[in-house]
Formats: structure tokens, sequence, C-alpha cells
């Protein structure tokens, strides 16, 4: 989504004659466009602000002016650290004001101190980019969808991309053709919920992401479509059944099940359960086309006992690397347990659930494990 989101950008930009540039030291103005997903993202963001630091006033001792704007999820988070710890940034913006980009590098050249746009805009800022430019190679990202009102207890991306909203079915048609007749032969889709994608139709009723595949298959020219991220809880018969029948939908799928475990997903806050997504995956496999995919099983979050911790699905063929919970989460603000606890969760993965047991004691009431597997 981000780089998408930083293409974009670009097209915002090009109207005021810029244009990429190579490296930093070239360049007119620099946009770290940020992630917050993971824990140390603003400290990464912090040391670069501090590289740059020396390279803007190197520019301002040469007679020149580089503009430092920070955007993206840390923007949204984080604005008023940014600005209290790096106050040589002219711009913070978060990931729904980028549109306003023009109007904002005009605000800083008169202003003194940062120009910061961190609220959650009235308008749609879909509606008020310009046309995207032609993709650089034949495959293209094309945002449907973003936001997500299901607030899992480890996520940051409902308090920094805002609720759910979808664009309307003729914007991502013409976005799409645009792009194929400038050269694009796959498009991957993107959300943060892209399956719970409900976009406004032609006929002013709601369609899903299925009804919106079988709309893109028909743009000639268009050779495969894939999509991500989905959460099992909004996999629909029509999507299914876009499996089936689209031979542009790649047969393949990220799905973050998450964990095997009922109370794990429950104390996640998912919204479902082992059963009802398993159903789902053998109603996939009876229909015949979607496998293989590669499922994300985050476990341990927030895993209260170790009795308790999560265990792989039946059908995950591997696990994803471990990785931290931003802090600012419910999950990211429970108590850490020790970190030889987390490195024997990591030895265990590496092995093997069935080849597993426990190493380090079985009662870690209170604990909560970080990580993904
Ligand atoms: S559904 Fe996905 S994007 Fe939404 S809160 Fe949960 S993990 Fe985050």
């Amino acid at each position: 989504m981000n780089a998408y989101d930083s293409t974009r950008m670009a097209d915002v930009l090009a109207p005021l004659g810029y244009a990429p540039a190579g490296a930093p030291e070239e360049a007119d103005m620099v946009i770290l466009n940020t992630c917050h997903i993971r824990e140390k993202a603003s400290e990464k963001l912090f040391s670069e602000l501090g590289r740059l630091r020396a390279t803007k006033r190197g520019r301002e001792a040469a007679g020149g002016r580089m503009v430092l704007a920070v955007a993206g999820c840390v923007a949204q988070a984080e604005g008023a650290e940014i600005t209290a710890r790096a106050p040589w940034v002219d711009i913070v913006l978060g990931p729904q004001t980028y549109h306003r980009l023009p109007e904002m590098v005009a605000r800083a050249s008169r202003a003194a101190g940062a120009v910061i746009e961190t609220d959650f805009p009235a308008e749609a800022k879909s509606d008020h980019l310009p046309e995207a430019s032609a993709p650089p190679s034949v495959t293209a990202f094309l945002t449907v969808q973003e936001g997500c009102d299901k607030f899992c207890s480890f996520c940051v991306v409902p308090y920094t991309r805002g609720a759910e909203h979808s664009r309307p079915v003729a914007a991502v048609l013409a976005e799409a053709r645009r792009l194929v007749a400038g050269g694009a032969r796959e498009i991957t889709l993107l959300g943060q919920n892209v399956n719970a994608y409900h976009g406004e139709g032609p006929d002013g009723r709601s369609r899903g992401l299925g009804r919106l595949l079988r709309d893109l298959a028909e743009i000639p020219g268009l050779l495969r479509l894939r999509y991500t991220t989905s959460h099992p809880r909004d996999v629909d018969e029509e999507l299914v059944a876009a499996h089936r029948d689209l031979p542009q939908l790649m047969p393949f799928l990220h799905l973050p099940v998450q964990s095997g475990s009922d109370r794990v997903l429950a104390a996640m806050n998912r919204g479902h359960g082992v059963a009802n997504s398993s159903a789902w995956w053998s109603g996939c496999g009876r229909r015949g086309r979607t496998s293989p995919f590669p499922p994300t099983s985050s476990w341990g979050i927030p895993a209260r006992q170790w009795r308790n911790s999560p265990r792989p699905w039946p059908w995950c063929g591997r696990w994803d690397s471990p990785w931290p919970i931003a802090s600012n989460t419910p999950s990211g603000l429970e108590r850490r347990p020790p970190a030889r606890h987390i490195r024997c969760r990591r030895r265990r993965r590496t092995r093997g659930w069935r080849s597993f047991r426990p190493c380090c004691g079985n009662s870690r009431t209170g604990s909560t494990v970080h990580g993904s597997a």
C-alpha cells in the first residue's frame, strides 16, 4: 500500500514540477513514507531523520533549500512527537491527506515550523487525486479500499488509516483501464481489508470484491488479477466463485488466519473462529482452484496462558517470520514476556508444532508473546 501511495504522491506533486530523484542529496524535497505496523518503525524514522538533517543543513549552507516531509502511518500516530524531536521536519501528513500536498508545500515555504495535517478529512482522498501515471512495469497496484473497522487488539490500522472506505466501482474500473492502456498486464488490488470492499456500483447499489473482480476481468488486455490483504470474516460465496470462474484471478490468497485457537482469536478480537475459517477453506478446496496460498498465523497475541498458546492451522504450509507488535495497540500495551520465552517459541516454530515440548514452564499467565509464525 505504501509503495502505491508513494507513486500517487509523486503524481500529486508532478504539476508543481517535482520528479523522482535518484538520491536525497539531489532532491529539493524528501518524503519519508512510513509504516507503523512494526514496533521499531518510529525509531527507524528518527534515525533516518537524523541523517537527513545533515543533508538538509548542507543544502542550506550552499544557499539552497530542501523540504523534508514525513508521511504515512507513523506521521499519523506520532505527529506531535516528530515535530518535537525533529524540528527540522517541514511537513507531517497522515495517509488520508496526501492529496493536499501541494497546498502543504506552499504553506511550508511561508510558515515557520512544521505544517501538520493528520486529521481524517471529510472528503475522500481518492476523489481529489490526479489520474495515476503509467505503471513502470507490466504489474501495477490499485487501491480499492482503505481503513478498517475491526480493531484487532494488536493492530494500528484503524487508528492510523481510519474507518473503512471503498472506492466506487466506476473509479476503480477507470483507473484499471488507464493502467492497462499504459502497459500493465497484471493488477494487484490493495486494501487493508480488501475483501471487505463494498464500493458503489453504477446502479447505486453496493458491490463486493467478487463482483468487482468479474468487472475487472472484462477489461481487454488485463491478463492477471490479484488482491491483498484479506480477512477470513469477509470471504463470501461471491469471492470464492470468482476464484472458481475467472482464469485471470491468480489462485493465490494471502489470508491472515492468525491462530488455531478460538480463545486466542477472541483475545485478538478477530471476530472469527477456527471452525468457520476451516469451513471456508474446505469450501475453497471443493471448488478446486484456490490453492496453494500462504496463510499468516500470528501466534501468542495475546497468549495469556502457555497451554493456550496458539497452534498452527492444519493446512498451514509455512510460517512467516516473527514480527513485533506496535506498542500503541491494546496488545502492545500488555506486559512483555522474558526474551528467553520468545526465543523458545521461535525454536518451536522452526521445529514444527508436533515435535514441540514446552521448555520454559507451562504457566505464563499475564504474559504476552509478540510475534507471528
Ligand atoms: S482486520 Fe486487519 S487491518 Fe483491521 S484491525 Fe484487524 S489486522 Fe488490522
